[in-house]
């Protein structure tokens, strides 16, 4: 049984057998891994009996979509789930970074100042909150933004923050994943200290992760420690790959009521919002979800493993426990991220055919080279890999729907890099 299944699409025996020789040593962290899905998958299911998802939570809406039992349902499974006392998903919140957009806008007032206390963050939100310059952002409407450094380890900068916090600060928002920067990604042990430490300076500061790429890699949520809010997109870990489109907003009813507003309008909130017809794929995703996301940390693991055993630096690094599905490998030159991209562009269900080439992208500063073939166009819960053009040429590759793919697709950007003459085995 141990020839090589994949040689038909045309991964060499020597990647192959370099892959099961990395595997060997893997077992223990995917039974680890299991066991987190196990707890997740428990979690899920207890959400979705405890309120009652029954076929009558299937049915398409149109229209406002008044008294929506489906939507409406499938809020109140998000919200007991996170344990959180609201939640706002919707198929009209178009992506993570609309979530966020959303989450900032309806909680902040002029006057008021945003901090973030873990450096810059994601590249589409600089314009979200006017760091460059940008029509319609938070800058515009008079709302500051302050932003405090990690240290050189990675760490907080606990003195920095405190003296960053003013009588203005509103809102602090904490990216959970590293995003496309090489910092490590926090656990959410770790953003539990970080807002303890926030809400002992002034306990009315709202506190909003970024929660994007985190969900269900652990047994528990920021919302589980102290977050006023997490966001995300449901084109990446919650919608499980089934999702074609939304986002969610989970947190204190105060928060997603602001939201809730802001997203529809004012007097309307979370009372209009018509499903239209995408009510199964939202629920069967959150179902497949811890799944799908363990498939994806078991594909990222490879990876680490099979790219430091080269002697690429690989972050998190080969042992490290996770926090989120991104695995970063920094390639040290564009010819070497193309080839990378191009073997998860050819192990694709989808779209194996076309090469990836860097370009620009809107939101982006630097050009980006993505590849995906992804049934869900730009789902990053699927098989991916992309990265900005610029050093340390770090490549982000994430997802997989199932562990297998994800094999697949790392084998195939290892057979590429051979290929191109990059990587000798
Ligand atoms: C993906 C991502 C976003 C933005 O989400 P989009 O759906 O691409 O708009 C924001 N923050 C982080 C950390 C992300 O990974």
């Amino acid at each position: 049984m141990n020839q090589n299944v994949f040689s038909k699409l045309g991964i060499s025996d020597a990647v192959y057998q370099f892959g099961e020789d990395i595997l060997v040593g893997l077992r223990d962290r995917f039974a680890e891994i299991d066991r987190v899905t196990e707890y997740n998958q428990a979690k899920v299911i207890g959400a979705m009996q405890k309120n009652r998802v029954d076929v009558s939570c299937f049915a398409g809406t149109t229209g406002y979509g008044y008294n929506d039992v489906g939507r409406d349902t499938l809020e109140r499974v998000y919200a007991d789930c996170f344990h959180t006392e609201a939640a706002l998903v919707r198929p009209q919140i178009t992506c993570g970074t609309h979530a966020l957009a959303v989450a900032l806008s309806a909680n902040l007032r002029p006057g008021d100042e945003l901090l973030s206390p873990v450096g810059r963050p994601y590249d589409t939100l600089e314009e979200v909150i006017g760091i460059r310059k940008s029509p319609g952002s938070l800058a515009e409407y008079g709302i500051s933004y302050a932003e405090v450094d990690l240290l050189a380890d990675g760490s907080f900068d606990y003195e920095g923050i405190r003296k960053a916090i003013n009588e203005r600060t509103k809102l602090v928002t904490i990216q959970r994943s590293k995003g496309y920067a090489t910092r490590p990604t926090f656990s959410v042990h770790q953003i539990g200290e970080l807002i303890a430490f926030i809400k002992s300076i002034r306990s009315d500061i709202i506190c909003m992760v970024d929660n994007c790429y985190g969900e269900f890699v652990e047994t528990i949520e920021p919302s589980d420690i102290g977050a006023d809010m997490i966001v995300g997109s449901l084109i990446k870990n919650p919608g499980g790959g089934l999702a074609p489109i939304g986002g969610y907003i989970c947190g204190t009813k105060a928060c997603v009521d602001q939201c809730a507003y802001r997203l529809s309008a004012p007097g309307l909130g979370q009372e209009v919002g018509a499903n239209l017809g995408l009510m199964t794929a939202l629920y069967q995703g959150f179902f497949l979800a811890p799944t799908v996301v363990s498939s994806a940390l078991k594909g990222a693991i490879f990876a680490a493993n099979v790219y430091e055993k080269l002697g690429y630096r690989v972050i998190p690094n080969s042992t490290e426990s996770r926090h989120d599905i991104i695995q970063a490998v920094e390639l040290g030159s564009e010819e070497a991220m193309v080839a990378f991209c191009s073997g998860i562009q050819a192990a694709a269900p989808v779209d194996s055919y076309v090469t990836p080439i860097p370009w620009d992208m809107p939101g982006y500063d630097n050009q980006v080279i993505m590849a995906a073939g992804a049934f869900i166009q730009g789902s990053s819960i699927e098989l991916s890999a992309d990265g900005p053009i610029r050093p340390p040429y770090a490549v982000y590759f994430q997802g997989g729907l199932t562990w297998v793919h994800a094999k697949l697709g790392i084998l195939m950007s290892l057979q590429k890099l051979v290929e191109a003459g990059i990587v000798t085995l």
